[in-house]
C-alpha cells in the first residue's frame, strides 16, 4: 500500500495498492487498457470552507487479466475511504427502479412457484425495495446489507434484515442455522465487491440444490459500444463480460444458465446461475456475440481505450474554440460521471465556470478535484452561460426538456460521450 498524493501536496492522509494478480484468477499478467490519471473519489464532493485541505487523489485505471478476460480497477482502495463517507442511497426515492423491481419480483413468484416454504435472499437488500414485493405474497425473504440506516429503513417496513457483509462466512452461519436459499438475488453489487471469490463463494454455500440467483450489473459491452468511460470510478472494481464471468463462477461450481438485456442503468445484463448445467438459447446467443466481437482478447478493450483518448482531444478542442470566442461554458449535473470526466479532461481552469444540479444537497459544494462550485439550476435563468455541457448524458433528454427556457433564450447544450458534439434540437 502507498501513501496517496494529495492536491496540494499536504500531509498524506489516506493508502490504496496497486494489485499484482488478477482479482478474480489470480493470474498476474495484467494489461494497461485505459489510465484515466489520479482521480479523487468521484462521489467525494468538497465543503466550501474545504478548499485550503488536501485531497486525496488515487490513481484510476483499468486493466485486463490475459488468462480469464476480466476488465479491473489498477487499484486497491481501503474500503474504509472508499464507503466510509456518508452517502445515503435509499432505492425508494427513484421510482423507474421500484417498477422495474415489483415486475422482476413478480415474474420469479410466478415461475418459481414461490410461496411459504420458500426462501428469498437478497445481498445489498438496501431499504427493502425489492423484497417487499416478496412479503406482500407471504414468501418468506432475507435482506443483507452492510448501510445501517437503508436497512433499519427495510426492516421497519417488515422486510427481516441482517446488516452485514454478504460472503462465505455469513452464508455458512446461515445454513449452520438451518436455512437455504430458492432464490438469491444481488443487483448492481457485483461490481463493487473486491474479494469477489469470497463473494460467489457465499452464493454456492447458502443456495438450495435446485435455487437460482440471479444478477444485475452493467454490461461491459454497453460500456465499450456506448464509450461511457465515465462510468469508470474507484467504487466500480470490475467490468463484466460473460466470458470473465464464466470461469468465476465455475470456480465455485456455479453455472451460467440464462442472460438478459436491460436497458437500466443505460445497459445491464440479468444473469442467471444454478448449480445446474443448461443454458438458453439468449445465452449462448450472447457469448457467441461476445467471441465474435473478441471480449476475451485484449484487442477489443485496447481499441475502447483509444477511443476514449480520442475524446479527451476532441472535447478538449471544441470547449477551448468556444473559449477562444469568447462564450462562456456550464455543466449541468454533479454526478460521479461528470467527475471521471472533467478530471480526466484536465482543462484550463477558465474553461468551464460553474456546475449546476438540481440536487439541494449538492448546492454550495464543490466538484472534487476539478473544484468546480455547483450552482442551483436557476442560474441558467438569472445568468445563463451560452453553452451547457450536459455531464449525465444518459439523461440528455430529460435534461433538454426540463431546460427548454435555456434553449428558447438561445443556449446551446453540449455533450461528451459517446462522442463530444453539440445537440441539434428544433426551435
Ligand atoms: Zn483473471
Amino acid at each position: 500500500m502507498h501513501v496517496a498524493e494529495t492536491a496540494n501536496n499536504a500531509m498524506p492522509t489516506k493508502i490504496y495498492g496497486r494489485i499484482t494478480a488478477c482479482r478474480s484468477c489470480g493470474c498476474g499478467e495484467l494489461v494497461s487498457i485505459l489510465d484515466l490519471g489520479k482521480q479523487p473519489l468521484a462521489n467525494a464532493l468538497l465543503e466550501p470552507d474545504s478548499l485550503a485541505v488536501s485531497e486525496p487523489l488515487f490513481p484510476l485505471e483499468v486493466v485486463l487479466c490475459m488468462e480469464c478476460g476480466l476488465l479491473q480497477v489498477s487499484e486497491d482502495v481501503a474500503p474504509e475511504i472508499l464507503f466510509g463517507q456518508d452517502y445515503p442511497y435509499y432505492s425508494s426515492f427513484i421510482p423507474a427502479l421500484l417498477i422495474h423491481s415489483r415486475s422482476h419480483a413478480l415474474d420469479l413468484m410466478d415461475e418459481r412457484h414461490l410461496g411459504e416454504d420458500d426462501l428469498v435472499v437478497e445481498i445489498a437488500s438496501n431499504d427493502g425495495y425489492l423484497l417487499k414485493n416478496f412479503v406482500e405474497n407471504r414468501v418468506p425473504v432475507l435482506g443483507i446489507d452492510p448501510a445501517k440506516g437503508p436497512a433499519e429503513a427495510a426492516i421497519a417496513i417488515g422486510v427481516p434484515t441482517l446488516i452485514d457483509f454478504f460472503g462465505a462466512r455469513v452464508a455458512k452461519k446461515l445454513v449452520e442455522e438451518g436455512r437455504s436459499a430458492s432464490v438469491m438475488l444481488a443487483n448492481n453489487v457485483l461490481a463493487h465487491v473486491n474479494d469477489i471469490n469470497d463473494f460467489i463463494e457465499g452464493f454456492a454455500i447458502l443456495l438450495a440444490e435446485d435455487g437460482v440467483a440471479e444478477f444485475e450489473f452493467p454490461y461491459v459491452r454497453d460500456l465499450v459500444e456506448t464509450c461511457a468511460f465515465d462510468t469508470i470510478y474507484h467504487e466500480h472494481v470490475f467490468y463484466y463480460s460473460l466470458a470473465a464471468l464464466e470461469p468465476l463462477f465455475g470456480r465455485h461450481g456455479l453455472y451460467l444458465n440464462d442472460a438478459k438485456k436491460l436497458e437500466i442503468h443505460g445497459g445491464s445484463l440479468r444473469l442467471r446461475v444454478s448449480k445446474k448445467q443448461g443454458k438458453t438459447a439468449v445465452l449462448q446467443q450472447l457469448q457467441t456475440d461476445e467471441e465474435r466481437l473478441g471480449l476475451n482478447g485484449a484487442d477489443y478493450y485496447q481499441s475502447f481505450g483509444r477511443h476514449v483518448q480520442q475524446l479527451r482531444q476532441d472535447l478538449r478542442i471544441m470547449l477551448q474554440d468556444i473559449r477562444a470566442n469568447g462564450k462562456t461554458i456550464a455543466a449541468y449535473g454533479a454526478a460521479a460521471k461528470g467527475a471521471t470526466l472533467l478530471n480526466y479532461a484536465d482543462l484550463p481552469d477558465d474553461t468551464i465556470a460553474f456546475v449546476v444540479d438540481r440536487n439541494t444537497h449538492k448546492v454550495g459544494k464543490l466538484m472534487p478535484g476539478v473544484r468546480l462550485p455547483i450552482k442551483p439550476v436557476d442560474v441558467l435563468d438569472a445568468s445563463p452561460p451560452d453553452y451547457l455541457l450536459i455531464l449525465p448524458w444518459n439523461f440528455a433528454d430529460e435534461i433538454v426538456s426540463q431546460q427548454k427556457a435555456f434553449h428558447d433564450h438561445g443556449g446551446i447544450f453540449l455533450k461528451a460521450v459517446p462522442h463530444p458534439q453539440r445537440l441539434e434540437i428544433a426551435r
